[in-house]
């Protein structure tokens, strides 16, 4: 019987041997994501490790034992060595890593290191929900030099209505600790803030809490769904764009404040691509993505966030003990994320903010008995956010230029 998603666009219908023979050539992989530690110590009811349609989690190792590590860091060494990257970015991630401990964590790290060639440049972070942040664990990732990003929805209520203990105890005071610690005694090691967008919550009370500790970046989320299983209020019968109305509120917040408070990352990179840069997140444009994910188990697979779309989406059938990073650049997920245009849906090619949205994240794409071949499920809440903030610059760039070239 053939697994899930092998009839479905990419697997199905995108032409690989065409592309190759065209001259086309996959960008290697710049960010490793490594699932240090696969369980975790909340229960948030929105996560899609452990609440989605994939499963596997439950049959991989809770925490990535030595040999995965060391295999693992052998394939970075020998990867960047055959491309001569000078930069990749390893993100410590699970789960909850920070369970891994900080032995642990700082073996991984310094073995990390160790592989790799003087001439390139690594960047280590992991990204937390925060709770582990303990003063030993700081000392360490700082001894380490890894960058931390944190898990916050913004003030207490709107936190704990999702980022739960398994008992239901929210976990907001518990966050607060170490992210606390975080922004004052190892505030060089502070990346940022992840808040994933619930429309239940006051989109400005949201963002004036994750103010407080001062982060250097925030990055919002749309919770995952897809058009099979859907995130919650979307799609609207009869149309309207909660999404966009609660993003717009935000932004308006953000941009027209008198002095600058923090980055918003979706707002930056929308901002950055239409002043005609690049984008440097896959949430939306139609840069590359070029990202590979090891599993606890030394599985090699595509973006995790898949999982919400059918269990075993992510995985490429390749773990790093049988094989190179290389034999993961021509796999068909893997590709369908990095030819930008060739991979959106019909409507998509011809949509008006085409190049800004980039038919926006592809785990947000997937219908079952389609495949990923489609427009974003938060189509016109993306419409509506770029049309905005589109306008809201077009608006200023008129007002800056000199009256007579007016
Ligand atoms: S706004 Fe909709 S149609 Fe336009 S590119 Fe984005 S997902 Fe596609």
């Amino acid at each position: 019987m053939p697994s899930a998603g092998s009839g479905e666009w990419p697997y199905c219908g995108l032409d690989i041997p065409a592309l190759r023979n065209g001259g086309w050539r996959p960008v290697p992989f710049s960010e490793l994501v490594l699932k240090v530690h696969g369980r975790c110590n909340l229960a948030c009811d929105y996560c899609y490790v452990f609440e989605s349609a994939d499963q596997t989690w439950r049959a991989r190792p809770a925490a990535m034992p030595p040999e995965v590590v060391a295999a693992t860091a052998f394939r970075l060494g020998e990867y960047i060595r055959s491309h001569d990257l000078s930069q990749v970015t390893v993100i410590l991630h699970g789960g909850e890593p920070l369970l891994a401990g900080e032995a642990a964590l700082a073996a991984t790290i310094s073995q990390f290191r160790a592989s790799v060639p003087p001439s390139c440049e690594v960047e280590v972070s992991t990204q937390t929900n925060g709770v582990l942040l303990t003063d030993n664990m700081l000392a360490m990732l700082d001894e380490h030099d890894v960058g931390v990003s944190v898990s916050l929805d913004g003030d207490q209520a709107g936190h704990d209505r999702h980022r739960i203990r398994a008992n239901g105890r929210g976990s907001h005071a518990e966050v607060m600790r170490g992210l606390n610690r975080l922004a004052s005694s190892h505030r060089r090691l502070y990346r940022g803030l992840l808040c994933t967008v619930d429309l239940d919550n006051d989109p400005i009370r949201t963002y004036e809490a994750l103010l407080e500790t001062r982060p250097p970046r925030i990055d919002f989320l749309l919770p995952h769904g897809t058009w099979t299983a859907p995130p919650p209020r979307r799609p609207v019968e009869g149309g309207g764009t909660p999404y966009a109305e609660w993003l717009i509120a935000v932004f308006d917040r953000w941009y027209h404040a008198p002095r600058r408070e923090t980055g918003v990352r979706l707002f930056e990179e929308i901002l950055n691509l239409l002043l005609g840069g690049q984008s440097r997140s896959e949430g939306v444009g139609l840069s590359p993505v070029a990202m590979l994910v090891v599993d606890t188990d030394g599985t090699l697979q595509q973006v995790d966030t898949l999982k919400t779309s059918y269990a075993g989406a992510p995985e490429t059938g390749l773990t790093v003990f049988d094989h190179r990073f290389d034999d993961a650049m021509w796999h068909p997920g893997v590709v369908a994320r990095q030819i930008g245009l060739a991979a959106l849906a019909p409507m998509c090619r011809t949509c008006a903010v085409r190049d800004i949205c980039g038919g926006g994240l592809y785990a947000h794409r997937y219908r079952e008995g389609h495949g990923y071949l489609n427009p974003s499920v938060y189509c016109p809440d993306l419409l509506k956010l770029i049309t905005h903030i589109g306008r809201t610059v077009q608006h200023d760039l008129a007002l800056a230029q000199p009256a007579q070239s007016r």
